[in-house]
Order: structure tokens, then C-alpha cells, then sequence
């Protein structure tokens, strides 16, 4: 591109490059910027032409050659000052081609805020870009885009909030649900396990159809290894809530946690099988630059530079991770086991066979998950032959 174009100037955004501004424009010769951390009006300065050493958040490449970090920006909190993204969708996107099995089609993604006040080990944004504080838009300005989106998009069947975990502030989660019950919407979001019942009543009875929730675990010392914050107990009491109320759940899992063991792994799959959330879906333990868990697994050697890529060629993820008493191998072996364990039951068959039946909707969303999951299965034997060599 640059030879095609010799004024034209590439930057980069992201976790990766976030935690390591100065290591990625030294490795990428040709980047020219590294918008760090949030990066909004970082990248918004750039494009308006300021002069590059008095932009906030900004590391560049002089004409020299020399590398500068600026001082960082600080953290957004009057979040309502970011433009809505659905006018852009509906500019630049055809919003039927994108598709997620566990929602509606077509849907609608969109962020209320930022941050995760929990502190799980693993996870990437919020120890990263996002932070620990939960900023977030204030409901007029979420409800809006929302009443505005149903207009601009007639054909949405759902609307889902990506915030890293949307009912970490309830009472703001319930004023919004009450307005998007006024506008008739079907919404999901992600949830931690532990909303009161009476919060998910309100959600309900506003329109919330699905929850999509980080378990990861079965096995209380792994959550606790991980710093989940979060009781066994806890969350089989609102899983029980969730089904009694008839919203779904699309459970999250992850194997080769710190801790992890053969014997953890049965009980991981066992829980699951319990607890029976809707669909599920199942990671490696990834020790993304940047989080607790890389850390920690560099200083205890459970990361070996032959497996330190997170995913393979085809972009399947990989298992980076071993222990003393696992092997990358079997961590990866299981997950297809888990998925087995979960799916490949007369009750679970037969549910979403009934579901598949009474909705062409349904039929259609679960048909094509079904070929999806066999590709995964064929480049996942792929990626074995790798790991295995
Ligand atoms: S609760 Fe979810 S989003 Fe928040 S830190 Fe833990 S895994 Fe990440």
C-alpha cells in the first residue's frame, strides 16, 4: 500500500500494540503510529491533522526514524461524547452478513460503556484498554440509539450489548431495560453469573431474551485461581433463575485454566451438563501480552515459545498452555470432548431438534451453527497435527 501510495500513513489500535506501543513499531517498520489505550480521539486528533507530538495517547515514528511516546490520554469518562456507530453500520454495513448462532438474524452489536470492575486473570480488556471502572453511556443516550436503530433497521430481530459485562451496574441495567420494553425491542447482553433474580424479572419482562455468560469454570479453586469472583453455588442458583424464567443462556467455558487437571476437566463437563445452559461454547486458556495470566504463566514456564502463538494458520485457536500434569495436547483434545459431552445427549438433542422444528428461524441459525461446527472440527484435527508434532 505505502508503495502505491507514498503519503499514506498507517497506525495501529489494540490490546496488543496497546501494551507494547514501543515493541510494535520497532517490529513493524512500515506502521507509522500506535494509537495506545483508548484511542478514540487519539485517532479522531490524527485524522483532523494536529501536529503528532502534542496528540495525547499517541506513539510515532519521526521522519528521522526515532521513536516517540507521547503522555498518555486520559481515561474517557463522559462516554455519551462518543457518536453513535449504528448511523455507520447502516452507511457502511449490510447487516445480514454477520452472524452469530446464539442470536437472533439479523442482530445488532453495540457497546453502553467500558470497563469490568472484575479482575479475572485472563481476560484482555479490561486489563488492557477497558479498565476496571464500568463507564458507561448514560440510558437516554443507549435508549435513543436504540429507538432510533429499530427505525433505521426494521429488520433487526435482536439487539445485543457487548459491554464486557452490561449488569455490573444493575440499576442503570434495569432503567435501560424499562425503556427498551417501551420500545418493544428483543435484546441480549453479557452478564457475570450472579444477577439477582429480581434484576433479571425486570430484564425479562423488558424484553431480555439471552444472556451470554462467562462460567469457565466447575471447579471452585480454578475460579478462584483466576480471580472470578465467583461462587459454584452463586451461579447454579441464577442459571436455575434464568431457566425458571425462560431466558437463555449461552454459557462460556474455558479449559487449561491455572489448576486445571484431567479431574477438573470431567468436572468442568459435568457442571455444564447440569447446569444445562442453553448453548455453550468452549476456549482455550489464552495468555494474552498484557494480562495477569501471561504473566504468571512466563514466571512458571506453563508458556514455551514452540506454543506461544494463540491460534494456528487457519486461525483455530491453540493451547499455549501446559502444566506439569497436562499436556497442550490434552487440554486441546478436550475441548471437542466437552463439546461432545454437552451436545450429544438424547435430552439436549431433542430440545434443540423441538426448537428446530417449531421455528424456520431456528432451523435455519441452528443448520448453519451445524456447519460451522464441522468446519471447526476439520481445521481443529488441522491444528492438532500441529500441536501433536
Ligand atoms: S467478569 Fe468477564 S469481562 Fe469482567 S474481567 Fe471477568 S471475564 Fe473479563
Amino acid at each position: 500500500m505505502k508503495a502505491e501510495n507514498p503519503d499514506l500513513k498507517i497506525g495501529m489500535i489494540g490490546a496488543k500494540v496497546a501494551v507494547d506501543a514501543d515493541g510494535s513499531l520497532k517490529t513493524g517498520e512500515v506502521i507509522d503510529f500506535v494509537a495506545r489505550n483508548e484511542f478514540d480521539f487519539t485517532i479522531k486528533e490524527v485524522a483532523d491533522g494536529h501536529s503528532w507530538s502534542s496528540i495525547k495517547g499517541l506513539s510515532y515514528r519521526t521522519e528521522a526514524g526515532a521513536i516517540v511516546h507521547n503522555e498518555d490520554r486520559a481515561i474517557l469518562h463522559d462516554m455519551d461524547s462518543l457518536p453513535w456507530v449504528t448511523p455507520i453500520y447502516q452507511r457502511d454495513l449490510k447487516i445480514e452478513n454477520y452472524f452469530i448462532g446464539y442470536l437472533k438474524h439479523p442482530y445488532i452489536s453495540i457497546y453502553s460503556g467500558r470497563g469490568c470492575k472484575s479482575r479475572c486473570t485472563f481476560c484482555l480488556w479490561p486489563q488492557t484498554v477497558g479498565g476496571h471502572v464500568y463507564r458507561t453511556r448514560s440510558v437516554e443516550n443507549v435508549v435513543e440509539e436504540i429507538a432510533w436503530s429499530k427505525k433505521a433497521f426494521p429488520q433487526v430481530k435482536e439487539f445485543f450489548f457487548d459491554d464486557d459485562t452490561f449488569t455490573d451496574d444493575l440499576p442503570r441495567a434495569e432503567a435501560i431495560a424499562k425503556g427498551l420494553g417501551k420500545l418493544g425491542v428483543t435484546w441480549s447482553c453479557n452478564a457475570k453469573a450472579n444477577v439477582p433474580r429480581k434484576s433479571l424479572e425486570v430484564f425479562k419482562e423488558n424484553g431480555l431474551r439471552l444472556l451470554l455468560v462467562g462460567y469457565e469454570s466447575g471447579n471452585q479453586q480454578i475460579l478462584y485461581n483466576i480471580k472470578k469472583g465467583m461462587r459454584i453455588e452463586v451461579a447454579e442458583r441464577f442459571t436455575k433463575d434464568c431457566h425458571d424464567l425462560g431466558i437463555a443462556i449461552h454459557g462460556t467455558f474455558i479449559m487449561g485454566l491455572p489448576g486445571e487437571s484431567e479431574e477438573t476437566i470431567r468436572e468442568t463437563i459435568e457442571w455444564a451438563r447440569k447446569i444445562n445452559p442453553h448453548t455453550i461454547q468452549v476456549s482455550l486458556a489464552a495468555p494474552y501480552p498484557g494480562t495477569f495470566l501471561y504473566k504468571q504463566a512466563i514466571e512458571n514456564g506453563w508458556l514455551d515459545a514452540e506454543h506461544a502463538e494463540l491460534v494456528d494458520d487457519n486461525g483455530v485457536q491453540i493451547a499455549p498452555l501446559h502444566y506439569p500434569n497436562l499436556s497442550h495436547e490434552r487440554i486441546f483434545e478436550n475441548v471437542e470432548t466437552f463439546y461432545k459431552a454437552f451436545y450429544f445427549r438424547p435430552k439436549k438433542i431433542a430440545s434443540i431438534v423441538g426448537e428446530m422444528l417449531t421455528s424456520p428461524d431456528m432451523m435455519k441459525r441452528r443448520l448453519r451453527e451445524g456447519v460451522e461446527f464441522r468446519e471447526f472440527l476439520k481445521d481443529r484435527k488441522g491444528a492438532g497435527a500441529t500441536v501433536d508434532a
